[in-house]
């Protein structure tokens, strides 16, 4: 028979989610375990830039020294978005300092170790039992099962969350999209280095990226399910070189991964039952272009907080963070709202003051692109609820439902 191990709350998942909710359950003075099925170095394609805000929150759980942990390489002060089809771009600078990359093993790894929590990997959840007295976590790791007793269970398990579908059995979340991200050895590039380069093109797929990786640049597309990635990666590639004399070596690393954004883009966020609570990217909670580590950073902190909150108080965890998380929600929402960007600046990256630096025949091309990009939204039935809940957002201040 699996051994019984009993604590407070279990974590599936020690990624940038799992990490910041830890931190916050064990300064509440709770037992806290991490379960996590990967070693750091086989888990997530994740290019590792940190947004300033991503910075602040990485800042709160190392400490102020996080600076000089030597943990940073390539800075980059702002995006800049190419519109292909009109030959058009803008730049739009961070309005809070320079966004910065970090190695993302390493990242995890300094993140986990300052929460203090006590990790298990590789252990890997496979089921729940929702027991009257407690949760029953039930996890395979090298050894055989493992059987973990809690108050409450935070499934910060990523994009293709265990937890999620166990709650949630037979949820349909809409169409699934892969990244892959190639990294390649530069022989030419006129792109500006300080820059995360950024494409909304749907030749690319959904959306296409790239930026200094120390002496190398990292190339990264993002695509639906079953999409012929070497189809769109070679175009990708073609369109670097003839269209910004980009020529780079064959790719000698790549990585490729499962992104969950249809809830940050219609505002349908997963975010658990009863004691079990959802965050970071098993939510939902991504923003464009993939600035995934901030909001994963904070809405895990607030997981944190709320388990904290409800155990102390003996409510139901899901409830009180339902609540704590509605703010963050509605922020990461916001970046993906037309009417956001056009009346606002809900973006790190000042995107307004980028577009209206153009000419107004470059305004009235981009607009023109963007147009035909947003209509891709419509096949996967988002097109109406996004236009729906823009205008809802514009005028009561709040999304609907
Ligand atoms: C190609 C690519 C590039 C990206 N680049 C950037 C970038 O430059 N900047 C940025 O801000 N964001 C980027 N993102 C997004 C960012 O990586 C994610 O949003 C972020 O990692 C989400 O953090 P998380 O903690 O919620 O999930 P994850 O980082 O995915 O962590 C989830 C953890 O749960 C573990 N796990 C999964 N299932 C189980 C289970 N059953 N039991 C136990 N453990 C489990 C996984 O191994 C993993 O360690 C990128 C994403 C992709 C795909």
């Amino acid at each position: 028979m699996a051994q019984v191990r009993k604590c407070d709350v279990v974590i599936a998942g020690a990624g940038p989610a799992g990490a910041a909710a830890a931190a916050r359950l064990v300064a509440a003075g709770l037992e806290t375990v991490v379960l996590e099925r990967s070693s750091p170095e086989g888990r997530s394609p994740c290019g590792g830039v940190l947004s300033p805000l991503a910075q602040a929150r990485v800042a709160s759980i190392l400490g102020k020294a996080a600076h000089d942990m030597d943990m940073y390489s390539d800075a980059f002060t702002g995006l800049n978005f190419h519109f292909p089809s009109s030959g058009n771009a803008f730049t739009a600078s961070f309005k809070q300092g320079p966004a910065r990359r970090v190695t993302r093993p390493r990242l995890d790894n300094l993140l986990m170790e300052a929460s203090g929590a006590e990790v298990f990997s590789p252990m890997e959840v496979v089921s729940i039992n929702n027991a009257t007295e407690h949760l029953e976590v039930h996890a395979r790791g090298p050894e055989g099962q493992s059987v973990y007793h809690c108050r409450a269970l935070i499934g910060a398990d990523g994009a293709g969350s265990t937890v999620r579908g166990l709650v949630y059995t037979g949820l349909d979340t809409g169409p699934v999209f892969r990244a892959l991200r190639t990294l390649h050895r530069v022989i030419d590039n006129p792109l500006d280095p300080s820059y995360v380069h950024v494409w909304p093109d749907t030749r690319f797929g959904l959306l296409a990226w790239a930026h200094a990786w120390g002496e190398r640049m990292v190339v990264g597309l993002l695509r639906q399910e079953g999409q012929d990635v070497s189809e769109l990666h070679d175009e990708l590639m073609e369109r670097l070189e003839e269209d910004h004399g980009v020529r780079l070596a064959p790719p000698d690393e790549s990585a490729d991964g499962r992104v969950f954004i249809g809830p940050a883009i219609t505002n349908h966020y997963i975010l658990g039952k009863g004691r079990i609570v959802l965050t970071g990217e098993a939510a939902g909670f991504i923003n464009p272009p993939l600035e995934g580590l901030s909001t994963a950073l904070s809405t895990g902190a607030i997981a944190g907080d709320s388990v904290a909150k409800a155990l102390k108080e003996g409510s139901e965890p899901s409830l009180v963070y339902r609540d704590f998380v509605a703010e963050e929600a509605r922020n990461c929402t916001d970046m993906w709202n037309a009417t956001r960007l056009l009346f606002g600046s809900p973006h790190e990256a000042d995107i307004r003051a980028g577009f209206n630096s153009m000419s107004q025949d470059a305004q009235h091309a981009v607009g023109n692109d963007l147009m035909r990009y947003m209509k891709m939204f419509k096949k996967y039935g988002w097109g109406w609820r996004m236009i729906w809940q823009g205008l809802v957002r514009l005028v009561l201040g709040r999304y609907p439902g």
